[in-house]
């Protein structure tokens, strides 16, 4: 299934690794009611919630930017033959494989690889295994990584301290070793048509990826937010957040930003059709997906 979508000059193709049912709302938002949750859900779209299950659909996912320019990677996933990740990243990875097959461009001709963030599901595709040792998967590209993400992993990763795993040193390191990284602030520009937004708190520095083509401007947001609950329910940061009370004020302070304007958000986690656009509700917002 193609799920591709055009903003003025720019392709998105959508890349996804996996789909479907993942964590109940309470074990994804330590500090819901869980009934509360609930209630909102009924209101929400049917395939953002598995009612059966009692949990939230949760979606991993690349994303392939074609500008006139360049070729982008935003984010990558868990990626495949890594080792020590848990049994619920053992999936088949073959999906994402095909996926990125069928877009016609190739490992080498991807100009830049952003990663948001550099949490083991935003940085596997990153590396992969080459006789023994971790190289670049796209040999031409500039990883660009937040130099104070970076630094705050490394200096974990000098103590010994694994958030969830050793994906730092199979899929970040060998990105900067092979001199392919470039460290940069949290407000980095690429020309005028990229440019980064900081949203730390999920993790230490984590950003927002936006794109302008032709006065239309999309964001792709990481993990600023992991589920549509989290419009309505702005202060419910996940149980991965490193700083929940940052990553909240983080989210509030973009989607107050975003909110009623012709922008076009785009959540890793979100699934089919991903794309949506933010709309005021009292004192907080929901998520209005596009398409699908
Ligand atoms: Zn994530």
């Amino acid at each position: 299934m193609a799920h591709r979508l055009r903003i003025g000059n720019v392709t998105i193709t959508r890349i996804v690794e996996r789909d479907g049912p993942w964590r109940a709302p309470h074990l994804m938002f330590p500090t819901a009611d869980p009934a509360v949750a609930r209630a909102h859900l009924r209101h929400m779209e049917p395939f953002i919630y598995d009612p059966v299950t009692d949990r939230l659909v949760i979606t991993y996912q690349s994303f392939l930017v074609e500008t006139p320019r360049h070729r982008i990677l935003i984010d990558t996933c868990v990626g495949e033959n890594k080792p020590g990740r848990g049994a619920h990243m053992q999936y088949p990875k073959e999906p994402w494989l095909a996926a990125f097959a069928a877009t016609g461009v190739g490992f080498a001709d991807i100009d830049y690889v952003f990663c948001t963030h550099l949490h083991v599901d935003h940085v596997g595709w990153n590396t992969r295994l080459d006789d023994g040792r971790w190289v670049p998967t796209f040999p031409n590209a500039r990883y660009i990584f937040s130099r104070a993400e970076y630094e705050a992993w490394r200096a974990e990763d000098a103590i010994g301290v694994h958030e969830s795993g050793p994906h730092f040193r199979d899929s970040v390191l060998p990105i900067v070793e092979a001199g392919r990284a470039i460290l940069v602030a949290d407000d980095w520009q690429l020309e005028d048509q990229v440019w980064l937004t900081p949203t730390p708190g999920h993790s230490p520095a984590h950003v927002c990826v936006n794109i302008r083509s032709n006065g239309v401007h999309a964001v792709f947001t990481g993990d600023m937010m992991h589920h549509a609950l989290q419009c309505i329910e702005p202060d419910w940061s996940t149980c991965f957040c490193a700083d929940p009370a940052l990553a909240a004020r983080s989210r509030r302070r973009v989607l107050g930003d975003w909110a009623d304007r012709d922008i076009l958000v785009l959540p890793t986690h979100f699934p089919t059709p991903t794309a949506g656009r933010i709309v005021s509700l009292g004192d907080a917002w929901r998520f209005k997906f596009i398409g699908g």
